[in-house]
């Protein structure tokens, strides 16, 4: 087993004391005894990070290199990573609790795919273009952002690094990434996979803290862009930071997707989706199916076909092969979960499946819970709940059912259920929406992923995702260039 114990921080690609004497201690959401600590970086740790990325930047020889090495180096890494994949994964599960199952397929090689898939964009992108324009040739350079400073949560830790972290490195951009306090740990082994590398000084610093060192780096003048994933509430504050230094900004925020079933839908292949759809991750996803609708023609069945998968949910250790729900990250956020499921109830939805009451005394767990008879005004059918509780919704008519998909603050993600894949387009036409699914719902991270509305403000992944990472330049000159 690794060391999961560091006394250093990654500051510009070297290991260093950290400023203060502060720590982080990763508590198992299993267990709840700790397994693993770093230290937490300081508002002085992310000047020092700022400092050697800003140099590295306006002086240093990495935004100047060709993109081919830049790119050779993401290779390398990803050659490392693919070999610790497996042990990525576990740790990933040890840290916020995903089951073993989700964080093989869904977190290490989720991450590591994107390292693949950024690359291959990479060579295909119009980093120099030749245009014509009204007194000669123009050319169209993309030039690296400057130096970027990516924050993220912690529920796809390592799948939320990669699509910041690496087009901003093949772009020429210097990085400061910040991961969330619960976890520290996988992001610092990163580190040691980036510092095999050999990459020059200030390239690239691992910063593990919370809000305060968040906030310095967001704050700190000498960061160009921000790339953020996390809840809408701190998505609106740090845009409105960006906003007053004029600082390019991209925020990838919360969620609560509607899965539309038509009549013509086949309600075993639907429910047999929504179980990875809606409940992923312990449903910490941000793109979870979680409100269902459906017309009274097959409320009943839908209800009952879902009552069946959940009951049938194993729901336990997430370190076993077989869990399919396991504990949720924090206490605070089990507490946070049971509470909507008792507003649920308050509010007059009636429980299915489940309950506010844990299933286990040790451990963050909540019993994977469905709703029946609820409305969209209520709270669980509104706030991102960020946890494993489905809510059935009826519809009147197929308007009715995308009125109430739209009515909605957010706009992450949905999906339409139907045997006509063609009237699924025309309905993912009407959802306002960044992503959409026809009889399936699954991130397909070569494409561009993003939200409308309060789920955020630009796009990862593919030619759009490297785009975020790039000034425009156009060069003219009267006739023709050299
Ligand atoms: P959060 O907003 O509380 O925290 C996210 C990150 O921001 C953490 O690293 C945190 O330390 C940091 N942070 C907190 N306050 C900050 C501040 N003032 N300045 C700078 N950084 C600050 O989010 P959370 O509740 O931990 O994560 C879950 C949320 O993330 C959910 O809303 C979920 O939908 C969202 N999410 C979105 C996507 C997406 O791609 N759209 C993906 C995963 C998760």
């Amino acid at each position: 087993m690794r060391s999961l114990t560091y006394d250093q921080l990654y500051i510009g690609g070297r290991w260093q004391e950290p400023a203060t004497g502060q720590r982080i201690s990763v508590i198992s959401p299993h267990t709840e005894k700790p397994i693993g600590d770093t230290p937490e970086a300081a508002p002085e740790d992310v000047d020092r990070a700022v400092l050697a990325a800003r140099k590295a930047f306006d002086e240093g020889p990495w935004p100047r290199l060709p993109v081919s090495e830049r790119m050779e180096k993401i290779e390398k890494l990803a050659t490392v990573y693919t070999a610790n994949a497996e042990e990525m994964a576990d740790l990933i599960t040890a840290e916020m609790g995903s089951p073993r199952s989700f964080s093989r397929l869904g977190q290490a090689n989720g991450a590591l795919s994107q390292m693949y898939l950024t690359l291959a964009t990479a060579k295909d992108f119009g980093w120099v273009e030749r245009r014509q324009g009204l007194f000669g040739e123009v050319q169209v350079r993309r030039a690296p952002v400057g130096v970027v400073g990516a924050i993220v949560p912690w529920n796809v830790p390592q799948v939320l690094i990669m699509p910041k972290m690496i087009p901003a490195l093949i772009a020429g951009c210097t990085v400061i990434v910040k991961p969330a306090p619960e976890t520290p740990l996988d992001a610092m082994w990163l580190a040691e996979m980036l510092d095999d590398l050999d990459l020059p000084e200030g390239v690239v610093s691992i910063l593990p803290g919370g809000r305060e060192t968040g906030e310095s780096l967001v704050r700190h003048p000498g960061v160009d862009k921000v790339a953020f994933t996390g809840s809408s509430a701190t998505g609106r504050h740090i845009a409105a930071v960006c906003g007053e230094q004029l600082k390019r900004v991209s925020l990838e925020l919360g969620g609560k997707s509607a899965a539309i079933i038509l009549d013509d839908a086949d309600i075993d292949h639907t429910v047999k989706h929504l179980k990875m759809a809606g409940l992923m991750n312990n449903g910490q996803a941000c793109v979870a199916q979680t409100r269902i609708l459906v017309s009274e023609t097959r409320h009943d069945e839908v209800v009952d076909a879902l009552a069946d998968m959940i009951s049938r949910l194993v729901v336990g250790d997430p370190a076993d092969e077989s869990t399919d729900v396991g504990p949720l990250v924090a206490q605070r956020q089990q507490q946070r979960v049971q509470g909507y499921i008792r507003s649920g109830i308050d509010e007059g939805a009636k429980v299915v499946v489940g309950g506010p009451d844990k299933p286990y005394n040790r451990g963050w767990y909540v019993r994977p819970t469905l709703f029946s008879h609820a409305t969209n005004d209520m709270k669980i059918a509104r706030e991102e709940i960020f946890g494993p509780v489905l809510t059935v919704l009826r519809y009147a008519d197929e308007a009715d059912a995308i009125r109430i998909a739209n009515d909605s603050d957010y706009g992450l993600a949905g999906s339409v259920w139907t045997a006509d894949v063609a009237h699924g387009l025309e309905i993912a036409a009407e959802i306002r929406t960044g992503t959409y699914g026809i009889n399936m719902y699954q991130l397909d991270t070569s494409a561009p992923f993003g939200g409308f509305k309060q789920s955020g403000i630009g796009r990862e992944f593919g030619p759009e995702g490297l785009a975020q990472y790039t000034e425009t330049q156009s060069t003219v000159t009267a006739g023709k260039l050299p």
